[in-house]
């Protein structure tokens, strides 16, 4: 698109890792991104999980009514520069880029969902950055995978989720998602969201879609944080 060409002319890409000129990441960059293998991986929380008797170590004990959850990548050097150079430093050229890792990551749970749901922006958010960033990535999977987009949440105000402790991201996030106003939902649902902290985020976007019709939800985050050491 001529947009896209006159963007790239005045604001050359650069790697949002390594700052290498001529693209927003940069090929080895890709490479070595922090993936999490689906396989391995927590199916509930999305964790990558070190098998043994105990299970996951993130999730355990912990209900969630969101069914499962898939991660791209861990929240660390590698993967966290490129969520923050898109969302606060408004890389938009990203998009398409953190998209595909998020179809890739998905996987068979494409011909599950019925519809994707992006997590809407805290309020106040739109003004800072100019752009709803999980709705940009949204549409470029409907894109790539056909599926229809249902914005229908909204944020409401609450204190900012990153300067809160575990306990209280939990307590501070119940009720902070609810339905537009006469949105309506059905069958089985695709949240989309940047990062997997506590899964207090995508919890409370599952119990307003769940109690607004929904059937089933699950989750898809470009990043998982994670205090599991993995090597
Ligand atoms: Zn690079
Ligand atoms: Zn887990």
């Amino acid at each position: 698109m001529w947009l896209d060409a006159l963007t790239d002319l005045f604001f050359p890409p650069r790697c949002a890792e390594c700052d290498a000129p001529g693209s927003v990441v940069c090929d080895a960059c890709l490479r070595q991104l922090p993936l999490i293998d689906r396989e391995s991986a927590c199916p509930r929380c999305g964790a990558p999980v070190i098998h043994d008797s105990c299970g996951c170590s993130e999730c355990a004990g912990r209900s969630f009514s969101f069914s499962g959850c898939r991660c791209v990548g861990l929240l660390r050097p590698g993967l966290s520069d490129m969520v923050t150079v898109y969302k606060d430093g408004g890389e938009h050229r990203l998009a398409p880029v953190i998209s595909a890792l998020m179809v890739e990551c998905l996987g068979q749970w494409l011909q599950w969902a019925e519809s994707i749901v992006p997590v809407p922006p805290r309020p106040g958010a739109m003004s800072t950055r100019g752009f709803d960033h999980m709705r940009a990535i949204a549409r470029h999977v409907a894109r790539e995978t056909g599926l229809p987009i249902q914005t229908v949440l909204v944020a409401r105000t609450v204190a900012d989720q990153r300067t809160l402790g575990r306990e209280d991201r939990l307590a501070n996030t119940v009720g902070r998602y609810e339905m537009r106003r006469d949105a309506k939902v059905s069958g089985r649902l695709l949240v989309l969201d940047d990062v997997f902290t506590t899964g207090a985020t995508l919890e409370a976007c599952s119990l307003a879609l769940l109690a607004a019709g929904a059937s089933e939800v699950r989750g898809c985050t470009v990043a998982r944080a994670t205090d599991v050491a993995v090597s």
